[in-house]
């Protein structure tokens, strides 16, 4: 009976996942079937509060604790999509939250580091991504405006929080025809740029607008500001 009733509630979000892919991504123009496939397979229910669950796949962002949320799937799907991952790339994401859209890196990408400047967010993103089976995605506790070094350079680099302007140790950790994808602006309004590098030659390029909650630490803004 207990079990007859999980698999109900499993093939529910499924069939939200597919709904979420079908309507929120899909018909809004995510057109990278790579981006479009991650986003059917990863439960994004096992990566938020219990409490939330039921609004799993809701088209807003859910709060994930200690006043930060997990993105809105559209835009989760729209960061994935400017990034343009293979699967051969070494990938780092800035600000892991609650380790969802490092779960799609990982499906996305050969290998993935991911860092979180709030030590128990980190942790339970950890926990979310080994009860998924990911065992490509590394999570380290740290302020990622400084990057992280010790695996770089990296192909591919995502920014989940907003910044004033792009932290220069991440451009510096791109790797010869890398991409970085971040919100850059004010503390409330920002625009998604893509940065690439070749050679030493480094361009931004401006996107869509978005509203992020903001890059702390070294690179970012004052806690307080
Ligand atoms: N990508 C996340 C997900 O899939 O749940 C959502 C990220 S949430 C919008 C932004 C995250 O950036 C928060 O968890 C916040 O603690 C983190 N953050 C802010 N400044 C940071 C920094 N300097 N280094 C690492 N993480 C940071």
């Amino acid at each position: 009976m207990v079990e007859h009733r999980r698999e109900t509630s499993a093939e529910r979000q499924a069939q939200a996942r597919r709904r979420m892919v079908e309507l929120q991504l899909a018909g809004r123009g995510i057109r990278d079937r790579r981006v479009l496939a991650a986003m059917a397979t990863v439960p994004r229910e096992r990566f938020v509060p219990s409490a939330s669950r039921l609004y799993a796949y809701s088209d807003r962002p859910l709060p994930i604790g200690r006043g930060q949320t997990i993105s809105q799937p559209y835009m989760v799907a729209a960061m994935l999509e400017a990034l343009d991952c293979s699967p051969e790339h070494v990938a780092l994401e800035v600000g892991a939250g609650s380790g969802y859209q490092a779960a799609l890196l990982g499906e996305l990408c050969a290998e993935v580091w991911a860092i979180e400047i709030v030590e128990d967010l980190a942790v339970r993103a950890r926990s979310a991504l080994l009860d998924v089976g990911r065992d490509n995605v590394g999570v380290v506790v740290g302020d990622g405006s400084t990057g992280l070094p010790e695996h770089a350079p990296y192909d591919r680099i995502i920014v989940a929080a907003g910044a004033p302007e792009v932290p220069e140790p991440l451009v510096e950790q791109l790797a010869d025809g890398g991409r970085l994808v971040m919100p850059v602006g004010s503390r409330v309004t920002q625009a998604l740029v893509i940065v690439e590098r070749h050679g030493d030659e480094v361009t931004q390029t401006p996107g869509m607008p978005c509203i992020f909650v903001p890059l702390i630490g070294r690179h970012g803004w004052r806690p307080d500001a």
